[in-house]
């Protein structure tokens, strides 16, 4: 049982979250939640669908009136009341967060340290959202920019991070003034509700910050996307669904931001650091069992080093120890759901029906129960196998071989994708002229922990637009309203 295992019991909340309230479905509907480690429901979840969306949306608009009579400072304040509170609870938050998606303790841990960052930058910045004076153009005249909050945010997230992912949203939201109504994903809906009781601990009005949980996801996002309250859509989550989302907000110009899928790209040239190249590629693609939108998709090195970096890898990832993210030993959790071990494996089989030959992994062995599969590594990949065109959303590794710097650069960029990507080298200047030539929103040189709050994350192409955190991630918030003052 979840509650014998947390310090405080109360975050465990199974109910949405709506106005202050906790609500259960009109008609009683529930949903499991399971742990993907064991197969095992751990808890029952009010099934909210379009009805209680609708609600939360009008609640929302009317709860922007009583934040907005708060200062800067003021509301800064609470915010960072919310981030201490989520501190002081992190083991809380990542036992939940483990037990119902599934990666180890330690990394839930760091997402939950990463999600706060978050709402500590955002705290800051409620104070620091400026207007501009225009030059005149007569002398009776001043023009001015003022920046005033979007309106209603509608925001759904994925399952990968049940933290950070709402974070990044709705800490933004709430300091430039907006109210935000959450649906997140059906698979960790645990994490999601856990944030809201203690954002209402920390004293965000009632109605600013709303939590929708349910399985009916097309018939919440209709609202979220269609309602002419809400102002701004947030999304992460696939392309596929991102572009139904768009083209829903269409209907009522709604603002946009969607952070999509990605294929990421590791370029490793022969001058590289091998360990560092080797130790990069490893953390980018084996993150929460390969399961984030910008781990290592592909890995391509260049012929020189190719053999040794192979070998290098492949001894690193047979050290992993696959198992329930909670055991100490565990370096890798579970995945997901068994659909996505089965498109893993559906991946794997592609390749080496197409001459890629495994040196690790390959199979669901190994870890009985849950959803596992093993970190897996396949070399001589080529751009023939479905691995090299699709996001593989699980622990393998599939590795390239180039010749040239060009071929590089084509490689990299022969995707829909544009969101992350790497490249190892100790030339400086092969750096920037790389950097500059990938399409991507990200890029990192000899690095691919690249991720923080100070940064703005985003992707470029189909893998979305808007960029969250850094000082620009308040803009996406925020409407421009120029003022004319005649008659001066
Ligand atoms: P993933 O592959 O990460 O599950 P999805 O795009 O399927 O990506 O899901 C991301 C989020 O989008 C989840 O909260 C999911 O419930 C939601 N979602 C899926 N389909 C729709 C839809 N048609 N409308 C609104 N939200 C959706």
């Amino acid at each position: 049982m979840i509650e014998q295992m947390l310090s405080d019991t109360s975050l465990l909340k199974t109910q949405g979250f709506i106005n202050g309230q906790w609500v259960s479905a009109e008609n009683g509907a529930e949903f499991d939640v399971v742990n993907p480690a064991s197969n095992e429901v751990i808890a029952r979840v009010a099934d909210l669908g379009g009805k209680e969306t609708k609600q939360a949306i009008e609640l929302a608009h009317d709860a922007m009136a009583v934040w907005s009579k708060k200062t800067p400072k003021e509301k800064s304040a609470v915010l960072r009341k919310w981030f201490d509170l989520v501190m002081e609870n992190k083991d809380d938050l990542a036992k939940i967060m483990t037990l119902e998606q599934g990666k180890i303790f330690a990394e839930a841990r760091g997402e939950v340290i990463y999600g706060a960052s978050y709402i500590e930058w955002f705290a800051e910045e409620a104070k620091r959202i400026y207007g501009d004076v225009l030059p005149s153009t007569s002398t009776d005249r001043r023009s001015l920019v003022i920046k005033q909050p979007i309106g209603v945010v509608g925001a759904i997230t994925p399952w990968n991070f049940p933290v950070a992912m709402i974070t990044r949203k709705v800490a933004p939201a709430l300091a430039a003034g907006c109210s935000i109504v959450l649906k997140p994903a059906a698979e960790t809906p645990l994490s999601a509700l856990a944030l809201a009781e203690l954002a209402q601990r920390a004293g965000i009005p009632s109605g600013m910050f709303n939590v929708v949980p349910g399985v009916a996801a097309a018939e919440i996002g209709e609202q979220l996307t269609g309602h002419s309250l809400v102002k701004k859509v947030t999304f992460t989550g696939s392309t596929r669904v991102g572009k139904i989302l768009m083209a829903q907000a269409a209907q009522t110009v709604k603002r946009t931001s969607m952070e999509l899928g990605g294929n990421a790209p590791v370029l490793v040239f022969d001058d590289a650091d091998m360990d560092k190249a080797v130790e990069g590629a490893l953390a980018a693609k084996f993150r929460n069992a390969g399961q984030t939108c910008i781990c290592a998709n592909r890995i391509l090195v260049q012929s020189g080093v190719y053999e040794e970096f192979v070998s290098k890898y492949t001894e690193k990832v047979q050290a992993f120890v696959v198992g329930n993210g909670l055991a100490e030993k565990s370096t890798m959790g579970p995945l997901i759901t068994r659909i996505a071990v089965e498109n893993v494996s559906s991946l794997v089989e592609d390749a080496l029906s197409k001459g890629a030959k495994l040196t690790a992994g390959g199979d669901n062995s190994g870890a009985e129960g849950g959803y596992f599969f093993q970190p897996t590594v396949i070399r001589d990949a080529d751009q023939s196998m479905r691995i090299a065109k699709e996001e593989v959303f699980g622990p393998v590794a599939p590795i390239f071989r180039f010749d040239t710097e060009e071929e590089a650069v084509a490689m990299a960029n022969d995707t829909e994708f544009g969101l992350a990507a790497y490249l190892f080298t100790k030339d400086q200047s092969r750096s920037w002229r790389i950097s500059e030539r990938l399409d991507y929103g990200m890029v990192g040189v000899n690095e691919t922990a690249i991720s923080s709050e100070v940064i703005p994350f985003g992707g470029v192409k189909e893998s979305g637009q808007g960029r969250e955190g850094s000082k620009y991630g308040l803009e996406d918030y925020l409407e421009m309203k120029y003022v004319c003052l005649g008659d001066i």
